[in-house]
């Protein structure tokens, strides 16, 4: 009741002077855009809208630009002004509000009837006289008409905007290169957000997959809130999709944890980020249950989370890392973005579309810096991986030199040693060579021994059976030696049986084996020799030793010898055997009167 008493008052005192205040727009011929025009302009006290019947009949006291920023008011808004078509040309006229996103934007043209264009949020696409994201209205004007525009305007975000007037031609134009600009930039977004995915299928990194995220909600945020969804959703899945925003909140953190490496470097702040995600995740449930309070829980932890990204980030930056000094200009860009709009929206800067645009371009800077980062981070990875290859090489190299010169160091040490063992066994070689030298030889005479002796004999036993051929063998004894040794001396002696050993060897054949076999006794093996011709050996040796007297120290001293001769019988093989019957024959040689050969 006081309500109308009051707008009757108002109605009364001020209404003369409304109609002759009403900014009017002028259309001429050669313009065909109005973008810089006064509008006159109400705020209702009330929830609820008195209506374009009342509103219209209230002067409006209040004027201003046609581009305004109010602020987070939900109260009914009320724009007017008039349009005049200054020319005999009828005008087809849009009128456009650039931003979308408010409830209600709707249009009313005075006149009787009063027309009313219904338009905003909550009006769906097919239902608007003009299907485009932003509200706009067509206006016809005949020649020299005068019309009286109304614009209502509600919403339960903040009110900003600009209400245009373009011939519908110019605003067509407009409206097609601006969807040209946004395909054009919403293709080159999902191109840099798909080639991050594809490295991170490629690297398995999950700082990719983070910025990724970070892209394709930032993606969905910006057609959201350009209205690009609006042919495709209503007001409530609108509404619902502001949970974007946390979702966005929650990928810029995973994706700063990750590049920043915070649980490494700055372990509290991680924690304190860890948080914030929760934090974020609380606001979106909230938001689903009720988007008003949860939206405003929201941009509290957004003001408290943004300047602990941007401590984070000069800190790190402060720590002289590339990858933080990068960050640290993108996130500052991000955040002159997001301060852009927020005063924006507080109603704390002027309205302009480029303002308007601010969390979009600014983003988008950030987003390809945050991609320089990646990029540089794959390098910083690969120059890594090349060092530590190079690393490897030049310790293999080492490896190899050191490997080498051991075996180098090896070798001479091996040779060394070899050599010391081919010196060792040719020693050895000479000293058994010696010692069977002394084994096998008789150090009187110098001729075998009896042992030597006897290992000849074997072999030219089983020699002579196997190729069937003679074999004599004789024993040869000093006569009467006792007398010699007795007469002479000892030394005497032995100079006699070294001079018989001489002889013996000077008048036997070079294939006939002589050995001593005892005192003054010897043995001679004559392989493939009959007896006969052993005889006639024999008995010349005998007639040698007998002829030549020996002369010592002036005594001469007459030497015979006695002989006995055998020869291996057919199918002997004991050498014991043949030798025995040697020694009968010698034995008979003596018992005959010595100095004489005698065989058996
Ligand atoms: P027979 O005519 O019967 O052979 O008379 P014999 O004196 O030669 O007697 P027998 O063969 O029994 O004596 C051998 C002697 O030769 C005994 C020993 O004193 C002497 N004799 C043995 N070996 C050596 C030696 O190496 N040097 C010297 N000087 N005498 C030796
Ligand atoms: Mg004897
Ligand atoms: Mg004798």
């Amino acid at each position: 009741m006081y309500r109308h008493l009051y707008i009757f008052v108002i109605l009364m005192t001020l209404a003369p002077f409304s109609a002759f205040a009403s900014p009017q727009i002028t259309l001429e011929d050669n313009i065909s855009s109005y973008t810089d025009f006064n509008v006159e302009y109400l705020k209702e006290a009330t929830e609820q809208s008195l209506g374009i019947e009342q509103i219209s009949k209230i002067p409006f006291s209040k004027t201003i630009n046609n581009k305004f920023a109010f602020g987070y008011k939900n109260n009914h808004f009320w724009f007017h002004f008039s349009v005049y078509n200054n020319s005999i040309e009828p005008k087809d006229m849009i009128v456009e509000f650039t931003e979308q996103f408010h409830k209600i934007t709707d249009m009313y043209i005075i006149g009787d009837p009063i027309i009313h264009k219904k338009n905003g949020l909550a009006v769906p696409l097919k239902e608007r006289e003009i299907k485009t994201s932003n509200p706009a209205f067509s206006l016809h004007l005949s020649a020299y008409e005068h019309k009286e525009i109304y614009i209502h305007i509600q919403t339960i975000y903040s009110l900003f905007g600009a209400i245009q007037l373009k011939t519908s031609e110019q605003f067509y134009r407009d409206n097609q290169s601006r969807t040209d600009e946004y395909i054009f930039y919403f293709g080159a977004m999902l191109g840099i957000a798909l080639y991050n995915l594809f490295i991170f299928f490629y690297l398995r990194a999950r700082v990719y997959l983070y910025y990724v995220g970070y892209v394709f909600v930032f993606i969905l945020w910006t057609a959201l809130y350009k209205g690009f969804l609006l042919p495709y959703i209503d007001i409530k899945v609108y509404n619902l999709l502001q949970v974007s925003i946390p979702i966005f909140f929650i990928f810029l953190i995973l994706f700063t944890q990750s590049i920043l490496k915070t649980k490494k470097q700055f372990p509290i702040i991680h924690k304190i980020l860890n948080s914030s995600i929760i934090v974020s995740g609380i606001s979106l449930v909230w938001m689903l249950i009720s988007m008003h309070t949860g939206f405003l829980f929201m941009n509290l932890i957004s003001t408290i989370m943004i300047p602990l990204l941007l401590i984070l980030s000069f800190w790190a930056a402060y720590k002289n890392k590339t990858v933080a000094k990068v960050y640290l200009i993108a996130l500052s860009i991000f955040i002159l973005g997001m301060s852009i709009i927020s005063l924006l929206a507080l109603g704390l800067l002027p309205y302009s579309i480029l303002l308007s645009n601010a969390p979009i371009i600014a983003s988008s800077f950030e987003i390809i810096l945050f991609s320089f980062l990646l990029a540089y981070r794959i390098n910083l990875l690969s120059q890594k991986s090349f060092a530590a290859k190079r690393a490897l090489v030049k310790q293999q190299k080492s490896e190899h030199k050191r490997l080498f010169h051991e075996v180098a160091e090896k070798t001479v040490a091996l040779n060394r040693a070899n050599r010391r063992l081919q010196e060792e066994l040719e020693a050895k070689k000479v000293l058994e060579k010696k010692l069977k030298y002394q084994a096998s030889t008789d150090p009187l005479t110098g001729i075998m021994n009896r042992r030597a002796f006897m290992d000849i004999f074997d072999k030219e036993m089983k020699n002579a059976r196997l190729r069937k051929i003679n074999l004599s063998c004789l024993i040869i004894d000093i006569d009467h030696f006792k007398k010699v040794n007795d007469s002479y001396g000892h030394h005497i002696g032995d100079k006699v049986i070294r001079i018989i050993a001489e002889k013996m060897a000077q008048h036997t054949r070079s294939m006939d084996k002589i050995g001593r076999i005892g005192g003054e006794e010897f043995a001679i093996l004559m392989p493939n020799t009959e007896a006969r011709t052993a005889y006639q050996i024999a008995d010349r040796l005998r007639g040698y030793i007998e002829k030549d007297e020996l002369t010592f120290e002036n005594k001469t001293i007459k030497i015979t010898v006695s002989i006995g001769l055998t020869h291996r019988k057919d199918g002997e093989a004991d050498t014991q055997i043949v030798l025995q019957r040697a020694d009968s024959a010698l034995y008979e040689a003596k018992r005959n009167g010595r100095n004489r050969v005698c065989y058996l």
